[in-house]
């Protein structure tokens, strides 16, 4: 299927993988399994592919080391097991990786930092430069301090986020089934195992039910939303199995998975975002130069921009107007009002000497505008 090859084949891959794959029953980690996936992510490298693990098992690996019995936890008792667990979990990452000679970057992110726009400029910025830096970022959801009921099947949700936030051209969830079937195969032997849903029609969602096993993973249900977010987002998603070992080289071999194909591209799905979900909170007045530069598709800098108005944050989206006044475009700001007005008319090589601090260069970067 050429259309799975060209998923398979994105620059940028999120990969998620769940706790039922890294921890077994008795809580302990799957050593072997974690090696031979880092040599599957080492492999990539080599091409000169980027990959962000989405990575589950803190809770799993907690629970054990503090003897918690086999009842279901309270979200206390959750926690408290992530926060054991996650060293652990951050360690054999970093020994795993270690030996296939990659480094290994931890992040620790709640839900509400992939959606609050102020942190996602930061999140966005260090994910890209740990990329560059070649180091392989490994994400989890800090746990210890989620407000809401911790929930198996959350990191599908947060694998989905951070694909988008990361502008991943792909999602890869490993899972302990090969992909979606039209019922749950353990229990219906005519269940008929789906290699491309196009579309999650209320259909798609009835197939995939509620069922969770009781290690990990929280059952189709939670993948079927990650593939809503992420498909909507400009990203593919990949379901197939990760138990065996090496199960991304696999995958590129041909094993079975579900393609649920991106429904749009990122580019697109992000200037509708920028576009039409956000209230710009201030304008910003740049000269004729500048006007001419955004619409030869460049980034807004200091130096074009003639006034500031009103009170924003760093992140928040303002509008764009050239010289006349007349609205050019909108974007996100790399600066807060205050800095933005100290830097306006500024060449970029000033902008550390007057805030005292080295910022971005641009004030509002290409790829979080969008012309008017
Ligand atoms: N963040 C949780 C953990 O690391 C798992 C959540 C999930 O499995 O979706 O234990």
């Amino acid at each position: 299927m050429e259309r799975l090859e060209r998923a398979l084949a994105a620059k940028r891959l999120v990969v998620k993988i769940g706790s039922s794959l890294l921890v077994d029953e008795e809580g302990e980690l799957r050593g072997i399994w974690l090696d031979a996936l880092a040599e599957d992510v080492a492999a990539l490298r080599r091409e000169g592919r980027q990959v962000i693990i989405v990575t589950s098992g803190a809770i799993a690996l907690g629970r054990r080391v503090l003897r918690l019995p086999r009842r279901p936890m309270r979200l206390e008792e959750k926690q408290a097991a992530a926060a054991v667990g996650q060293i652990r979990l951050a360690r054999a990452w970093e020994q795993s990786l270690a030996r296939a000679g990659l480094a290994t970057a931890q992040i620790l992110v709640t839900l509400e930092d992939t959606e609050a726009r102020r942190r996602y400029l930061n999140a966005r910025a260090t994910v890209e430069t740990l990329l560059r830096l070649g180091a392989v970022p490994v994400v989890n959801e800090n746990d210890t301090v989620a407000t809401g009921e911790i929930r198996f099947g959350d990191n599908d949700r947060l694998s989905a986020r951070v694909a988008v936030m990361a502008w991943a051209g792909t999602l890869v969830l490993l899972s302990d089934v090969d992909g979606l079937y039209t019922a749950d195969p353990r229990h219906h032997s005519e269940a008929r195992h789906l290699p491309l849903v196009e579309a999650i029609t209320p259909e798609i969602e009835a197939m995939a039910g509620e069922a969770a096993t009781p290690v990990g993973t929280g059952g189709m249900a939670s993948k079927i939303v990650a593939a809503r977010i992420a498909t909507g987002a400009g990203c593919h998603v990949v379901l197939t199995a990760g138990a065996g070992l090496r199960p991304l080289s696999a995958l590129r071999g041909g094993a079975r998975c579900t393609l649920f194909p991106a429904r749009t591209s990122p580019r697109r799905a992000r200037k509708q975002w920028i576009a039409a979900s956000l209230a710009a909170a201030g304008r910003i007045r740049v000269d004729a130069g500048a006007v001419a530069a955004l619409k030869r598709g460049s980034s807004l800098l200091p130096a074009g921009v003639r006034e500031v108005e009103g009170r924003f944050e760093r992140g928040d989206a303002v509008i764009v107007e050239g010289p006349d006044g007349v609205p050019v475009a909108k974007g996100l700001s790399a600066y807060d009002a205050e800095d933005a007005r100290r830097i306006a008319g500024r060449r970029t090589r000033e902008i550390a000497a007057v805030l005292g601090w080295r910022g971005r260069d641009e004030m509002i970067h290409r790829d979080d505008l969008v012309l008017l």
